[in-house]
């Protein structure tokens, strides 16, 4: 399997706080250990997020300032999340699109979340950006695939899987971790406490020995029609359901 690409500029695309630690947790570590500099750049601030949002304030309705309370949360847990792998606040860029809705922006032509990504790729000139899947089965994801491959100009891309299993034909890297640095990657996943009441297991079953990457999508990245995604969101609900 080849090496992976130069890591001293690493850019992260990130759908939602928590990408950053589960799918790179472990690369982020061998980035900062090598010498090399690392951004994320989360597209939303993973604020439809009903459940656990009831099941922390103890009420049914989700108000205007419980949802500013939540963002706040999800900022906060991220940034010790990323200290923890080894990366100073300034690391991250939070672009607050809205959760839950990048593939309607992505169908509509917003230009908005390419034109944000493109400025980043510009003014940081990373080595190799990580992109989320468009084999991903979260709407958000391959919405992000789709932004990150349009904005990436000439830059080397790998992708990481978040929700389901990446094509095996398309697998680029593993990453092999230490045992240390899977023992900071549980700490940095454990970081992101409002997530963990309704999804613990499925979380840390993404600490393991390997992360994997795969191949640049520009052959197949594009916004998928209502019916593939309507489709992917019920599995992806169902595999939930069953994983939990
Ligand atoms: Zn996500």
């Amino acid at each position: 399997m080849p090496e992976l690409p130069p890591l001293d500029r690493l850019l992260i695309v990130a759908p939602h706080p928590d990408d950053e630690a589960i799918p790179t947790g472990g690369l982020i570590q061998r980035a900062i250990e090598a010498g090399g500099r690392v951004r994320v750049v989360y597209l939303t601030d993973g604020e439809r997020n009903v459940w656990p949002q009831r099941a922390l304030f103890r009420h049914w309705r989700i108000s205007a300032e419980d949802l500013r309370e939540w963002v706040a949360i999800r900022r906060r847990e991220t940034l010790a999340s990323l200290r923890i792998l080894g990366l100073p606040e300034p690391s991250a860029t939070f672009l607050g699109f809205s959760d839950a809705m990048l593939a309607i922006l992505a169908r509509a032509g917003d230009p908005r979340p390419v034109a944000e990504l493109t400025k980043i790729v510009k003014a940081e000139r990373p080595t190799l950006i990580l992109s989320p899947s468009s084999f991903d089965l979260h709407g958000d994801h391959r919405a992000g695939a789709y932004f990150t491959h349009r904005a990436a100009l000439e830059t080397p891309i790998l992708t990481y899987m978040v929700h389901g299993n990446g094509p095996p034909e398309r697998l680029a890297a593993i990453l092999a971790l230490t045992e240390d640095q899977q023992r900071k990657k549980r700490e940095a996943v454990l970081c992101h406490a409002s997530q963990l009441r309704l999804s613990r297991r499925r979380f840390l079953s993404h600490v393991r020995v390997g992360e994997a990457f795969y191949t640049a999508e520009h052959d197949v990245v594009r916004i998928d029609g209502p019916l593939h995604g309507a489709i992917a969101t019920i599995r992806h609900a169902l595999g939930a359901i069953v994983r939990r």
